[in-house]
């Protein structure tokens, strides 16, 4: 079925469908239930969307958040689709119109809170309607096993039994398979079909690193990433207070957010973060659920995450655009404590043995030396099977030849010996280093032999090699405090000539220089993107809404890759739809195409899109506003007439006609040539300079004639051109 292939294209501007999302609409178009289970940012809205605007009749959404479905509603509405929003937050003229815009069946989505479903005006509203399709988001809400259970989404499965002809679409990033259960009974879905995407999001640069200093750390990776938006994760509301005093004195754009605060400052804060008003957002794990913003650029973890489950849900934050996003965890042995003290606190024993176990698993990543993917991915159940992902520390670290650590080693475990075992990594490599600290002399381990003879590594060579020892198992973390304590291998090493071999060169931090995939997408002009970013701020906010809506940092980031000149060309770059085109196409094209004069770069008149080149325009829609002016004028309407009638301006359909005319149509000619204000005797120079500069990119005329002939009349002239009347 193309259907579906030409509303991703003409809709909302993406060439290709993502893993999977093809099926499920299928699916979801042959009224088959579905449960669908993708990573956040996997593309489930697409899912349920374009199913919607294939049906007949109404797709009801439910979303547990007013703030995810205020920005799903505004989406949508940017690329035309008539969406209607129902919840307790509008004023009641609002709620007025969605309600109309239901019930005279224009809406072809209604976004609906959980609790609404049950009203009996809602009741009677859908059942004056055709119900296509009962679309339940963050399904997950829906079981007790989730980790986010919702009592209201309970009544969703008496709901869909008052609707059966309706088809049931449930959507999650949850993947247990006992919260999947749940959805699919609750939901009193008939033989659904299931579909699990893999949980492997490849523009998520994985990294950890020691924390040394880090404050130094995160001052320092915000440095790398400056002008980009990111969310950095603390342990406690504390910390996230004291980090936002400290970096924003510096000059760093943040702002905290965790349950310390009232709702009124969290959402104040959120909603500056999502209009890119503030960059960075310092955050406890409360932070991120009711985020759609897709231009997170990095997730920092300050500190150690208690779970697999968490780590991947906020690194999963960022990177929804599918542009390459760095996520850097700060691992430190004193976390793992902090994380264990909480732990002790609670009472039942099986939590606290479940939440140990999760504990470890997070620390096991933390300190694997293998590509990052295996760890994390295996958790969810998935088979890896790529051994070089090109996107984790580990997989860009230089293949180090092993060398012999024993020398070190027995360095290490003596010292951990000689202290009796009680001491954290940093204190024993503090030791080893000669450092003159307080509790060194306190303890008056400066007395001690091993007191200063590992100077011929560094802090971060030690940290280093700390890893590589747990992992051989010739020493062992204690879980409970911390400290270091000695294994049947450390004697081995220390008293029978055992060797052990490792990697002792530093690792650099891999941001700096080293990005091997979705390379192409950062050869971008930075200049361009920062005015074309401004002008998506300024009418964002004139407009009331988030940026991201406008156009994904994807979308900006192409333009300011490929120089669009043209209508044609900015639809040829992802994200840009018919409706996005009309609405924004000609302010961004101002803007790109005075860069362009103002630094001099030259370009093919030929479309040299890049990203797309192999992209061709839609073609033979006759729903396309372009289309539909083109037919409309041949059938003898006139430009001004159609003006009024389509309510813009004369240019604006004049643009339609040579849009029409540029994809090959005939088009009328009387009525255009009355139009121009040149002199007739010198319209010939136009066609001959057309003949010779090609007509894809009309600022070329427009600056040979020195600007003396304006591109209304430009316009005009080539689709009198291109209908080989010259
Ligand atoms: P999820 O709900 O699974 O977290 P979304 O539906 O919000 O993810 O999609 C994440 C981002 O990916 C959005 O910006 C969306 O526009 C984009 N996206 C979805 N499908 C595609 C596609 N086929 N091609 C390009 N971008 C897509
Ligand atoms: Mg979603
Ligand atoms: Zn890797």
């Amino acid at each position: 079925m193309n259907k579906a292939k030409n509303i991703l294209k003409d809709i909302f501007g993406y060439d290709s469908f993502r893993p999977l999302q093809n099926e499920i609409i299928q699916n979801v178009i042959n009224k088959k239930d579905s449960l669908v289970i993708m990573p956040t940012g996997g593309g489930k809205s697409l899912c349920y969307q374009i199913p919607a605007l294939i049906f007949e009749g109404l797709t009801v959404v439910i979303s547990p958040l007013i703030s995810l479905m205020k920005d799903q509603v505004e989406q949508l509405r940017q690329v035309g689709v008539k969406t209607a929003l129902l919840n307790s937050s509008l004023s009641p003229e609002d709620y007025k119109i969605n309600f109309e815009n239901v019930k005279n069946k224009s809406a072809k989505l209604l976004y609906i809170a959980p609790e609404s479903l049950l009203k009996d005006e809602i009741g009677s509203l859908l059942k004056g309607v055709i119900l296509d399709c009962i679309t339940v988001d963050e399904a997950h809400c829906i079981s007790e096993w989730g980790h986010d259970f919702r009592k209201e989404y309970r009544q969703l499965g008496i709901f869909r039994q008052n609707f059966p002809s309706a088809v049931c679409i449930g959507l999650t990033a949850t993947a247990t398979p006992r919260v999947q259960d749940d959805i699919m009974k609750n939901l009193n879905m008939v033989q659904p079909k299931k579909f699990i995407a893999s949980f492997n999001r490849e523009n998520l640069f994985l990294q950890v690193e020691p924390k040394r200093d880090a404050f130094q750390q995160t001052v320092d990776f915000l440095n790398e990433h400056k002008n980009q938006s990111g969310i950095i994760y603390c342990f406690s509301r504390r910390q996230v207070d004291e980090l936002h005093d400290d970096l924003s004195s510096l000059g760093f754009s943040t702002k905290p957010y965790h349950a310390g605060m009232s709702d009124e400052d969290r959402n104040k804060n959120q909603d500056l973060f999502i209009k890119d008003e503030v960059q960075i957002i310092i955050a406890t794990i409360a932070f991120g659920m009711g985020i759609n913003k897709s231009n997170v650029r990095f997730v920092l973890h300050h500190d150690l995450p208690k779970n697999i489950e968490s780590y991947y849900q906020e690194i999963g934050r960022s990177g929804r655009d599918g542009l390459r996003s760095d996520c850097l965890l700060l691992f430190s042995y004193a976390d793992i404590s902090k994380i264990n003290y909480f732990i002790d606190q609670k009472e039942d024993e099986r939590e606290r043995l479940v939440a140990k176990t999760h504990l470890e698993a997070m620390v096991k990543y933390a300190e694997s030396e293998v590509c990052r993917r295996y760890p994390l991915i295996n958790y969810f159940g998935e088979k890896y099977h790529n051994d070089f992902c090109g996107m984790c520390d580990n997989c860009i670290a230089e293949e180090k030849d092993l060398v012999d650590i024993t020398v070190h080693a027995q360095k290490f475990l003596s010292a951990i010996k000689r202290t009796g075992e009680k001491f954290g990594a940093n204190y024993i490599i503090d030791l080893l280093l000669g450092e003159e600290s307080d509790r060194i002399f306190h303890n008056g381990h400066q007395n001690l032999s091993v007191y200063g003879i590992g100077k011929e590594l560094d802090k971060k060579q030690w940290q280093k090699l700390v890893h590589q020892f747990v992992r051989k198992e010739i020493l062992v973390r204690d879980m409970e405090f911390g400290s270091l304590k000695l294994t049947p291998k450390s004697s081995d090493i220390l008293f029978n000539n055992g060797k052990v071999r490792g990697f002792i060169k530093e690792i650099k931090p891999a941001t700096k220089k080293l990005k091997l995939q979705f390379q192409s997408e950062e050869n971008y002009d930075h200049e361009l993107f920062e005015l074309l970013r401004k002008k998506r701020k300024s009418i964002a906010d004139e407009k009331g809404i988030p940026p991201f809506v406008i156009f994904s940092d994807k979308t900006l980031v192409q333009m300011a890759a490929v120089y669009p000149q043209t209508e044609n060309e900015l639809l040829s770059i992802s994200g840009i739809g018919i409706n996005k085109l009309e609405n924004y196409g000609s302010i961004f094209l101002t803007i790109i195409k005075s860069y362009c004069a103002r630094k001099n770069i030259q370009l093919k008149s030929s479309a040299k899109v890049r990203t797309g080149a192999n992209r061709q325009k839609p073609k033979n829609n006759s729903d396309l506003r372009y289309v539909l002016v083109g037919k409309e004028f041949n059938s003898g309407k006139s430009i001004d007439v159609l003006a009024g009638e389509f309510n813009v301006k004369p240019q604006r359909i004049i643009s339609h006609i040579a849009h029409y005319a540029f994809d090959g149509n005939k088009v009328r000619i009387e009525g255009i040539k009355e139009k121009i204000s040149l002199p007739e005797k010198e319209h010939q120079k136009v066609f001959d300079a057309f003949k010779e500069d090609g007509t894809t990119t009309l600022s070329v005329i427009f600056e040979r004639f020195n600007k003396e002939i304006s591109y209304e009349d430009l316009h005009l002239f080539r689709i009198i051109y291109l209908n080989g009347n010259s």
